[in-house]
């Protein structure tokens, strides 16, 4: 019987690990504050560990070239570049000089100072940002001592287990001998987060302290990157249930290298996009890993879900426009709030309704509830010149519904313009087709949309008279029926005849078994959660229309 116990941290590479702790030690070079009499040696002292430390971050940042590219590279060079730092260095001259303490101290105390100015801002990037002043400062510390890396005793393949990695720390691990690493401390958002990920190194971070209490050189463990636990002494039935993933990630990292940067074509050259369905602005990296070629559906509604009170504009705005820059200038389609239904939000005071799924929800609280639809497109438009947005309205069931929703655009567009606030103009504006009535009316509304969406997920549910939260009912679930596919085909017929492009953004477009069907109705696009994009191309390229 083994003594398992778990610790949840933030994964930040998807992949998991099996192996031996090595517990990572600092030579706690704990500086010490010395009083001194000549500064001049002092600040001698500074400058030739600062181009001692700048040799060795020129190192670092050839090692980061070669084995996370360029642009995660950039982060050594800009830690050479806070090594000259006006600002950093003024404060280190300053403290030996008016203090007459030796330089060791200066650092540590200019250290302490500047990462507790980065921490105390608001923005997440900027508190990210102390761990990388701590980083050139402890180089720099080091290189006064004239002292050696700290290092994870081990023998062969090793799970590191640190208080904390510093970026340059990270870059220095061995990929052949660090199976993965675990950090008490650290969050997903700091370069050491981010280094971990491209190289591709399985990482939970900020487990917390208690951690390193618990576990010692040799231990077994599990590291589970794609749910954040961390698994000290794990049962055997945890094992092969990693065991499980692992091979399971396994393919996927060969269909990686196999399909990364190929196009979506089959053999006779049929084209068709594969995008990725998101809930929060966090899957960037897993769409972007999965070499997704845009966002087909972004349920917006995750942001009101997770909020204690309606997001405001400025908080909407910020998120909009990260996931359009994170997606440079590929397509992301923003669903409009969609919520009522199985997704209750208390804040918005709904009635309580018999039949929620057929009740108030989705557009229909938007165009009851005007100030809320309104503030989503402000920030929505607003967002629209970092990248390639398309706006989407769920839960459509007529034209009267699209042309309100169009109206709504065109006053948001009107105030933004009144306002000087610049907006793109050719927003592409789209309709998910979800309901029966949509499908019917497809013609009709292709005429007043650029795009449609179909989820058929709502779509299956409201053809069949199925509730989709129901369990019981699976057996009566078709997800093949003939019914739904054959809206599928008159929305995709009728999208085209009126210059519409459509997409599908439900489960059924992962579903492998009707690729070949959705590429014979000429379906633009398939949206799907980003681990399945990979599989999908794989498909899609196997197939021969002729
Ligand atoms: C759908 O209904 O198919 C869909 C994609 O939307 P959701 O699952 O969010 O209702
Ligand atoms: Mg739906």
């Amino acid at each position: 019987m083994t003594d398992m116990t778990v610790f949840k941290g933030n994964g930040v590479c998807a992949a998991a690990a099996i192996g031996k702790a090595s517990v990572f030690r600092r030579k706690a070079a704990a500086v010490k504050r010395e009083k001194i009499t000549d500064t001049a040696k002092e600040l001698e002292r500074v400058e030739k560990a600062k181009a001692l430390a700048t040799e060795q971050l020129n190192g670092i940042y050839e090692k980061a070239l070669r084995e996370v590219g360029q642009s995660d590279a950039e982060i050594f060079e800009i830690h050479i570049m806070m090594l000259e730092d006006e600002d950093y260095n003024e404060s280190i001259k300053n403290i030996i000089e008016t203090q007459q303490v030796n330089a060791e101290y200066a650092v540590a105390v200019t250290s302490d100072d500047f990462a507790e100015m980065f921490t105390s801002m608001d923005d997440t990037y900027m508190q990210a940002r102390a761990a990388d002043v701590k980083d050139i400062s402890n180089r720099l510390i080091s290189c006064l001592c004239g002292g050696e890396a700290d290092t994870a005793a081990s023998d062969g393949k090793m799970i590191v287990c640190a208080d904390d990695l510093a970026p340059s720390e990270t870059v220095l691990l061995d990929k052949d001998r660090v199976l993965a690493f675990v950090t008490a401390l650290g969050s997903s958002n700091s370069h050491t987060a981010i280094l971990a990920g491209n190289m591709d190194i399985p990482a939970v971070v900020g487990v917390g302290e208690g951690f390193l209490a618990a576990v010692k050189d040799g231990d077994m463990l599990i590291v589970d990157g794609h749910t954040g636990e961390v698994f000290i002494s794990p049962d055997e039935q945890t094992v092969r249930r990693i065991e499980a993933k692992q091979a399971e990630d396994q393919r996927r990292k060969q269909l990686l290298q196999e399909l990364k940067g190929k196009e979506n074509v089959t053999v006779d050259g049929t084209k068709i996009d594969i995008f990725a369905n998101i809930g929060s602005a966090e899957s960037i990296g897993a769409v972007l890993a999965n070499d997704a070629g845009g966002i087909g559906l972004f349920r917006s509604e995750f942001l009101y879900l997770e909020s204690e009170d309606y997001p405001t504009e400025e908080q909407q705005f910020a998120v909009y426009r990260k996931v359009l820059e994170s997606m440079e200038g590929k397509k992301v389609i923003i669903r409009t709030l969609d919520i009522g239904a199985d997704k209750q939000i208390g804040y918005f005071g709904l009635d309580k309704e018999d039949n929620p799924a057929l009740g108030l929800r989705a557009i229909r609280i938007c165009l009851t509830r005007p100030e809320i639809f309104r503030t989503q497109l402000r920030a929505l438009y607003r967002a629209s010149v970092y990248g390639e947005l398309g706006i989407m309205f769920p839960m459509i069931t007529s034209t009267a519904e699209v042309e309100k929703c169009r109206a709504m655009c065109d006053e948001v567009k009107q105030e933004l313009k009144a306002e000087g606030i610049p907006f793109k103009e050719d927003t592409e504006l789209g309709i998910m087709i979800e309901t029966p009535a949509a499908a019917l009316i497809s013609d009709k509304l292709a005429a007043l949309v650029d795009f449609f969406s179909i989820g058929t997920n709502d779509l299956t549910q409201y053809t069949l008279a199925c509730d989709r939260q129901n369990a019981k009912l699976e057996a009566f679930v078709d997800t093949h029926h003939e019914a739904v596919l054959r809206l599928i085909e008159m929305s995709a017929k009728n999208a085209h005849e009126h210059g519409a492009w459509v997409g599908i953004c439900g489960e059924l477009a992962a579903d492998t078994a009707l690729t070949e069907t959705f590429l014979r109705m000429g379906i633009d696009e398939l949206s799907v959660s980003p681990p399945l994009v990979l599989p999908l191309r794989e498909r899609v390229r196997s197939i021969d229309l002729r």
